[in-house]
C-alpha cells in the first residue's frame, strides 16, 4: 500500500477514477438501500445459510457462481444461537436462505422478519421425526428420565444431515432453489448436485458395509444426535441426558445405563468434540466404558477430525466401527 501511494503523483487523475468508480458502482447500489460494506455486487448469488451442514451444501453446489455465509460460526452451539440485531438486518440482501426450521428458533424468526422470498427449509424436504419416544419397536428401558429433566431428544429431531441419504435429499432441494434463483448457471448448480448426491449414497454404502460384522447395535451418546443415522444402519442410539456441570444423572439411571452397557455389551461413551473431557472421563469411568468422538457436524473447527461433512463422517464411521466391534 505505501509503495502504491508513494508512486501516485497525479492527484487529478486519481480523483477521476475514483469519479468514474463511483457512477459505476451507482446501478447495483441504486437498487438497493444496502449499506456498502454490506452489498458488494460481485455478480455472485448471495446465499445465507443457517449453520455448518446446510452452509457446506450451498458452498458445494453454487461453487464459484455463488458467495455463501454461515449465520453460525464454528464452534459456537447452533442450537442455541442468538443473532444480533446487524446479522438479523443483513439477512434481508440475502439471494437464497437455507435453514433449518425447528433447529434454531432464532433464525426461524429472523428468516420470516427478512422478506427475503427465496428460503430453503431443510426441514420442508425431509420430514422430522421425534426420536425422543419409541420409533424401533424395541423395549427402551433406560427411557426413563431420572434427572427430571426433558430429554434432548423430546420432539422433533433436527440432526437430519448425520444420515446421508436424508442429507442428499436436502442437497437436491438446495441445488433446485439455487438454479431456480440463477437459471443462467442452473446446469452447473445441476451437475454439482448430481456429483454430491453420488458422494452422499456412496458414503451410505460405506456404513452400510462398514458396520456389517459388528458384535453389537447399541451406542451411547451425549448429544443425542444420531438418531437417523441409527435408524438407517439399524443402530439403537440411547442418549445420555445430564452429563454437564449443572446436573447429573440420578443413581437410578446410572444403574440402568450400566444393566443397558452390560446387556447390550457397550463399550464407548461417545461425546462431542468440544465437550469438557473430566466430566466425560468421569462418567464413562463410573460405568466401566471407554470413551470416544462421534461428532454431531455442527460446525468444522481444528479439533474436528476431519476438513469437511465427508472427513468427519468417515471419522465417525470409524468410531463406530471401533465402539461397536467391527474387525476391520
Ligand atoms: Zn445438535
Amino acid at each position: 500500500m505505501t509503495l502504491m501511494h508513494s508512486s501516485r503523483r497525479a492527484p487529478l487523475r486519481s480523483l477521476a477514477a475514483a469519479a468514474v468508480l463511483v457512477l459505476a458502482a451507482w446501478p447495483a447500489l441504486s437498487g438497493c438501500a444496502a449499506t456498502v460494506d454490506d452489498f458488494k455486487d460481485d455478480g455472485k448469488l448471495h446465499v445465507t445459510a443457517a449453520f455448518y451442514p446446510l452452509e457446506y451444501l450451498a458452498t458445494r453446489i453454487g461453487g464459484r457462481y455463488v458467495d455463501v455465509s454461515d449465520l453460525t460460526r464454528p464452534g459456537t452451539e447452533p442450537h442455541d444461537l442468538e443473532l444480533a440485531p446487524r446479522r438479523i438486518a443483513a439477512l434481508t440482501h440475502s439471494d437464497v436462505i437455507v435453514y433449518l426450521r425447528g433447529m434454531q428458533p432464532a433464525v426461524d424468526d429472523a428468516v420470516a422478519q427478512s422478506g427475503v422470498r427465496r428460503t430453503v427449509d431443510a426441514a420442508a424436504l425431509v420430514p422430522l421425526e421425534d426420536h425422543g419416544t419409541e420409533v424401533d419397536g424395541r423395549d427402551r428401558t433406560t427411557g426413563d428420565n431420572g434427572s427430571g429433566g426433558r430429554p434432548e431428544t423430546a420432539g422433533a429431531d433436527p440432526h437430519i444431515w448425520l444420515d446421508p441419504v436424508r442429507y442428499a435429499a436436502v442437497a437436491a432441494g438446495v441445488g433446485r432453489a439455487l438454479e431456480a434463483a440463477d437459471p443462467a448457471h442452473a446446469a452447473y448448480y445441476a451437475a454439482g448436485t448430481a456429483r454430491l448426491t453420488a458422494r452422499l449414497h456412496a458414503l451410505d454404502a460405506e456404513f452400510a458395509a462398514g458396520l456389517r460384522g459388528r458384535t453389537t447395535d447399541t451406542f451411547l451418546t451425549t448429544h443425542a444426535a444420531f438418531g437417523y443415522l441409527a435408524e438407517r444402519y439399524g443402530l439403537v442410539e440411547e442418549a445420555i441426558n445430564g452429563i454437564d456441570a449443572e446436573s447429573e444423572p440420578s443413581a437410578a439411571r446410572m444403574r440402568a445405563l450400566q444393566d443397558l452397557a452390560r446387556r447390550e455389551h457397550v463399550t464407548t461413551v461417545f461425546f462431542e468434540t468440544l465437550v469438557s473431557d473430566r466430566t466425560a472421563r468421569t462418567f464413562a469411568g463410573d460405568l466401566h466404558l471407554r470413551t470416544d468422538v462421534l461428532d454431531p457436524i455442527e460446525g468444522i473447527t481444528a479439533a474436528s477430525r476431519g476438513t469437511d461433512y465427508f472427513e468427519v463422517q468417515h471419522a465417525n464411521l470409524r468410531a463406530l466401527q471401533k465402539a461397536l466391534g467391527v474387525r476391520t
